[in-house]
């Protein structure tokens, strides 16, 4: 997509660590089946939409004026939708949970500094390393099942030997669905005495019954993060919300590193009348997790080999050729992810019917490919 008309960016001085890299790249094609970035595909709710809506039309006539740096409103109705017990100042957002990321790596990572994640996870965990100048180490899943399982022994071990800075951890994980037991959460974090422990939940509200989350850990860990989004479950990834609970001293840590005024009061207002419509807007969460289940369920009865998933995809494989079959699912208008994972390829729970066109697309070409 470059225009340029000089000599490009080769004959810029851009930062050597930065040379050769790829910027962040899922396709953005217009298909009519889209289940590629584990977007919901359920719009807004009337009533939310309309209380967006609403919220934004009053914010327009004060845009002369800077948005609260301290967002306080949204941080205190986060933290009373996230319960346990938390509080505002226990809670930080920013533009996704990508720029909370960016702001946990700009604080507690750096030049000099090493941050140990579980591969394969989340692709921006790597990336955010990058930019940051922080050392990246890919740590190993102790994956004996086949499964992506990651053992309490196997990550404790790895922190302590690798004695990070930052240990990113992911659950439920992209890309493969499966979510960590606590007793790993708690074994990572004993494992290092100064280490900041990031859990990364954007699809905490997808996990299946029995599925707890970090956030009941909290009390008494002062390094541990537990970072969440709107993108998914919300249904608003196209507003850029991302937030996360920690200790205050990890906010105060982070107000450091963010830019004045990062969240513009158009996102804090939409964002906070979402947050206010939160069982109207989770209330496609159940039927997600429905399909979820039904494409392990039917995917396994056509010999292939899905993961058990915690979020709102599948991770699956048993593919002779996955890039054909990713190429083959597009001709019939349905576009999923290849994550680079030899043999397999990654589809978003979309509505029924989204979940039924994948379904049937794959059943053929299945069928074609000898
Ligand atoms: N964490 C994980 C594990 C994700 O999969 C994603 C989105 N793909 C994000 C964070 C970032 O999402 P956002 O910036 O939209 O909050």
């Amino acid at each position: 997509g470059s225009t340029s008309v000089g000599p490009g960016l080769d004959a810029l001085p851009l930062r050597d660590d930065l040379r050769g890299r790829l910027p962040y790249g899922a396709p953005q094609i217009d298909v009519p089946v889209r289940l590629n970035t584990n977007e919901n595909s359920y719009p807004l709710p009337e009533p939310a939409a309309l209380a967006v809506v609403a919220a934004l039309a009053l914010e327009v006539r004060q845009l002369n004026r800077y948005p609260d740096r301290e967002f306080t409103a949204l941080r205190t109705a986060l933290a009373t939708y996230l319960g346990h017990d938390l509080t505002a100042d226990q809670v930080w957002a920013a533009n996704g949970s990508n720029e909370v990321l960016l702001h946990l790596f700009q604080a507690f990572g750096g030049p000099g500094r090493t941050a140990l994640g579980f591969t394969p996870a989340y692709s921006m965990h790597p990336n955010i390393a990058a930019t940051s100048a922080t050392a990246w180490v890919d740590g190993l899943r102790g994956a004996p099942s086949g499964q992506f399982d990651l053992t309490a022994e196997s990550a404790a071990e790895q922190v302590a030997r690798h004695d990070p800075d930052l240990v990113m951890l992911c659950s439920p994980n992209n890309p493969t669905g499966t979510a960590l037991g606590l007793d790993v959460v708690t074994a990572v974090y004993d494992a290092t005495d100064r280490a900041v422990v990031v859990v990364d939940e954007a699809y905490a509200e997808f996990a299946r019954t029995g599925t707890a989350s970090a956030l009941t850990l909290l009390p008494g860990r002062e390094r541990l993060v537990v970072t969440r989004t709107m993108s998914k479950a919300f249904a608003l990834a196209g507003a850029r919300l991302g937030y996360l609970a920690a200790d205050p001293a990890v906010c105060d840590a982070l107000r450091l590193v963010r830019l004045p005024y990062h969240l513009s009061s158009l996102t804090q207002a939409a964002a906070l009348a979402a947050v206010r419509h939160a069982p109207d807007l989770l209330g496609s969460v159940q039927v997600l997790r429905e399909q979820r289940d039904r494409i392990v369920t039917e995917l396994a009865g056509l010999g292939l080999a899905p993961v058990p998933s915690d979020a709102n995809f599948v991770l699956f494989g048993g593919l002779a050729d996955p890039v054909a079959t990713w190429q083959a699912l597009l001709e019939h208008g349905v576009l999923v992810r290849d994550v680079g994972i030899p043999g397999h390829l990654r589809v978003t729970a979309g509505n029924p019917d989204e979940t039924s066109a994948f379904l049937t697309a794959l059943t053929r070409v299945l069928e074609e490919t000898p």
